[in-house]
């Protein structure tokens, strides 16, 4: 099974994916750290974001196993991944890394932008979680609150707006939910209850898959 996950930043959709994969032990792929590892490379190896060349062969030469979470987490790595993943040679070079990861034998959480939509067009099920900007803002305050950074609650929103509308924006692999998703809104819900109406969505494929190969 396939599961895919795709939303807009502080929508819940990592935490959503982990408690996923943890349920149904499965391996978990956070694709934002491909465009946040492919960012970090650019800025070590002394070049601008936007240096085309440098963004390819940074993407090009990434490895699942390259990914020093503490160095990609923060606000401006995340803000440099969406400048990098706007280019569309970047995303096509990511593409292959992306797509045996989720045809694992057994299947794979991923979870991103453009999973349902581009990466695994067949998975089942497909997730869009989102939720309103003042919501993902409120919860991404308190989540760099809680790590001892300071965090304006207005400066987070902008942010997040300003990330929206570039990952939406973008020519090659936009933001959106795939024609097949089902929609998550999480603005009035907590990881658990999230969880919960997550396990119904996967289970209407599961049993899908079960009355195709006769099982149900
Ligand atoms: O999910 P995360 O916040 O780590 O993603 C960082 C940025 O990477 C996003 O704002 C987006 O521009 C880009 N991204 C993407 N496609 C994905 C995952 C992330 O374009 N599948």
């Amino acid at each position: 099974m396939i599961i895919a996950i795709d939303g807009p930043a502080a929508s819940g959709k990592g935490t959503l994916a982990r408690n996923l994969a943890r349920h149904f032990g499965l391996p978990h792929l956070d694709t934002g750290l491909l465009y946040r590892a492919t960012a970090r490379a650019i800025i070590d190896a002394g070049r601008d974001l936007t240096d085309k060349d440098a963004a390819i062969s940074a993407a090009r030469g990434l490895a699942l196993t390259d990914f020093n979470e503490t160095l990609l987490r923060g606000r401006e790595m995340a803000e440099a991944a969406s400048i990098v993943a706007a280019i569309p040679e970047v995303r096509a070079a990511l593409v292959e890394l992306q797509r045996a990861f989720a045809h694992r034998p057994g299947g794979a959480v991923l979870d991103g932008r453009d999973i349902g939509s581009v990466i695994c067009p067949e998975a089942c099920p497909k997730i869009f979680v989102t939720a309103s900007a003042e919501a993902r803002a409120a919860r991404r305050a308190l989540e760099l609150k809680s790590q001892g950074e300071k965090a304006d609650y207005a400066a987070v929103l902008e942010e997040i707006l300003r990330r929206d509308a570039r990952d939406k924006n973008r020519a090659t692999a936009p933001l959106m939910a795939a024609k097949d998703a089902i929609v998550l809104d999480t603005t009035t819900l907590d990881a658990e209850a999230a969880f919960k109406a997550a396990l119904a969505i996967v289970s209407r494929c599961t049993s899908r898959a079960g009355v195709a190969s006769g099982h149900g």
